[in-house]
C-alpha cells in the first residue's frame, strides 16, 4: 500500500486467521476497511491444526474451501481407546454433506490461504509491519495511531474491530476487562513425521496417567497432545516420547520432530464485546480451551457474524445499538457452548478413579444414536442455537 487512505468505515487491528477472515467478508460486504498487522508475515508454527465444517461453509461462500481441502488432510473418523484398548470408532461419515470431516492444516498454512485469498481481491488492505500504538475514541469515529516501518500515521474509522489475540490491547486501552478462569489441566504437544497405522484418522487414548490425542498433519505428520500432572516449562522431545511409549508402549523416537511445546488452559471472556465504537473478535474477546479445536473456528463465526452485523449497523444509525446488543448476545452464547463443549473433552481426558464408568460411558458415546450427537458435538454443529 504505497499511500494510506484516512478514514474507513472499519479498521480492523491483528491479521491473524481472523482478522483476515473478517477482511474477506467486508471486502464481500463492500464496506471499506483496513487491517493493521504488525508482523512481518503469518506467524510460524502449526498452533491451532481443525478447521472445522462450519468453517468450510462459510469459506465456501467466498469460493475459497477448495483451497484449503486441497492443502490440508481430511480427518473421517477418530478411534477411542481405554489405554491399548479400542474401544470403538467415531465417524463423520453421516454428518452433513460435503464437508463430513475435519480438516487438519497448520494454522500458518491456514493464515497463508486467507491472506492470499484477500490480497487476490484487493492488495490494498493488509498493511503489514503495522503496530498500533493508540486508541483514542470520539461521538463520531475511532482513531487510530500506528507505527508502520518506522513512521507514525494516524487514520480514523467508524468502528475498531479487536482481532489482536489473547493480550489485545484494543481491549486493554478500551477499558474492557477479561474475566473467567484457568483450569487445572496442562499438557504437552508435539508434531512429528507419522510413524502410526492410523493415516488420515485420528485416535484418542484415555490413559490411566492421562489423555494422549494424535492427529494427522500435511506431509506424514502427526500431532501428538498429552495431559501431563503439572505444567512442564521447557519440554524436551524425550518427555514426550517417554511419555507416550509408557503410556501406549508405541515409540516415537526413531521420528523427526518440527515443535514441542506446553501449554496450560484457560477460559476467559471480554465484558462487554461491544463497547460503542470498540468491537472484540476472535481470542481478543474470548479464550477457550484448545482440548477440542474450537478458538480459531469460533472466531471466524464471530466475524462472519459481525460482517452481517456492520452490514446493518452502518446503513441504520436509529437502531444500531439494538441491532449491537443482539450481536453481543449471540457470540456471548456461542462462547458459553464452546466453553462447555470444550470442559466436557478436558475432563473426559482427566486421571480417572473409576475406569469402569468411563468405558461404558465411552463404549456407550460411539454407539447410535448418541453417536451421531456426539460427531455433531465435536464438529462444532449447533454452537450458536443448541443449549449445549
Ligand atoms: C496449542 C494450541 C492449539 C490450538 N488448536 C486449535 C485448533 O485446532 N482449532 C482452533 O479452532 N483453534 C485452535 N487454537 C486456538 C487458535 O490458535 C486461536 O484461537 C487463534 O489463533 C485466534 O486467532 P485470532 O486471529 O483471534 O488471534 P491471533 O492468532 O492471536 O492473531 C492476532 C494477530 O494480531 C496481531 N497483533 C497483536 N497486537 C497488535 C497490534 N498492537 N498492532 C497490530 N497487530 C497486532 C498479531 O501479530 C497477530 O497476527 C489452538 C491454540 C493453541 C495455543
Amino acid at each position: 500500500m504505497n499511500n494510506i487512505p484516512e478514514t474507513y468505515q472499519v479498521a480492523i487491528v491483528g491479521g491473524g486467521p481472523v482478522g483476515l477472515y473478517l477482511g474477506l467478508c467486508l471486502e464481500q460486504a463492500d464496506i471499506s476497511y483496513i487491517i493493521l498487522e504488525k508482523r512481518s508475515a503469518p506467524r510460524p508454527g502449526s498452533r491451532s491444526l481443525g478447521i472445522h465444517p462450519v468453517s468450510l461453509e462459510l469459506f465456501e461462500e467466498l469460493n475459497i474451501a477448495s483451497n484449503f481441502i486441497h492443502d490440508g488432510i481430511k480427518i473421517q473418523k477418530g478411534h477411542a481407546f481405554i489405554n491399548t484398548e479400542k474401544i470403538g470408532t467415531l465417524s463423520f461419515e453421516h454428518c452433513p454433506k460435503p464437508f463430513n470431516f475435519i480438516l487438519a492444516l497448520p494454522q500458518h498454512q491456514t493464515e497463508t490461504l486467507l491472506e492470499q485469498a484477500l490480497t487476490e481481491r484487493n492488495p490494498n488492505t493488509l498493511l503489514r509491519n503495522a503496530e498500533v500504538k493508540t486508541i483514542t475514541e470520539s461521538n463520531k469515529y475511532v482513531e487510530i495511531a500506528f507505527d508502520h516501518n518506522g513512521e507514525k500515521h494516524a487514520i480514523q474509522s467508524e468502528y475498531l474491530v479487536g482481532c489482536d489475540g489473547k493480550n489485545s490491547l484494543v481491549r486493554k486501552q478500551a477499558g474492557i476487562s477479561f474475566q473467567g478462569q484457568h483450569y487445572p489441566d496442562t499438557y504437552i504437544m508435539g508434531d512429528f513425521t507419522d510413524n502410526t497405522h492410523f493415516g488420515s484418522d485420528a485416535a484418542i487414548f484415555l490413559c490411566n496417567e492421562g489423555l494422549i490425542e494424535s492427529f494427522p498433519l500435511p506431509n506424514n505428520h502427526r500431532r501428538w497432545v498429552l495431559k501431563t500432572a503439572d505444567y512442564i516449562d521447557d519440554v524436551s522431545k524425550e518427555q514426550l516420547t517417554s511419555n507416550v511409549f509408557n503410556r501406549i508402549g508405541h515409540s516415537l523416537s526413531s521420528t523427526q520432530h518440527t515443535m514441542i511445546s506446553s501449554f496450560g488452559v484457560q477460559k476467559l471472556i471480554a465484558k462487554p464485546m461491544v463497547k460503542n465504537r470498540t468491537i472484540l473478535v476472535g481470542d481478543a474477546a474470548h479464550i477457550v480451551s484448545p482440548i477440542g479445536g474450537q478458538g480459531m473456528n469460533l472466531g471466524w463465526l464471530d466475524a462472519r457474524d459481525l460482517a452481517n452485523t456492520l452490514h446493518q449497523v452502518l446503513g441504520n444509525n436509529f437502531k444500531k445499538d439494538t441491532i449491537l446488543n443482539q450481536y453481543q448476545k449471540r457470540r456471548e452464547h456461542a462462547v458459553k457452548n464452546a466453553a462447555k463443549r470444550a470442559e466436557m473433552n478436558m475432563k473426559l481426558g482427566r486421571k480417572i478413579t473409576v475406569p469402569f464408568f468411563r468405558k461404558k460411558l465411552v463404549s456407550l458415546m460411539l454407539k447410535p444414536p448418541i453417536s451421531q450427537l456426539m460427531a455433531n458435538i465435536f464438529t462444532m454443529r449447533g454452537i450458536e442455537r443448541w443449549p449445549i
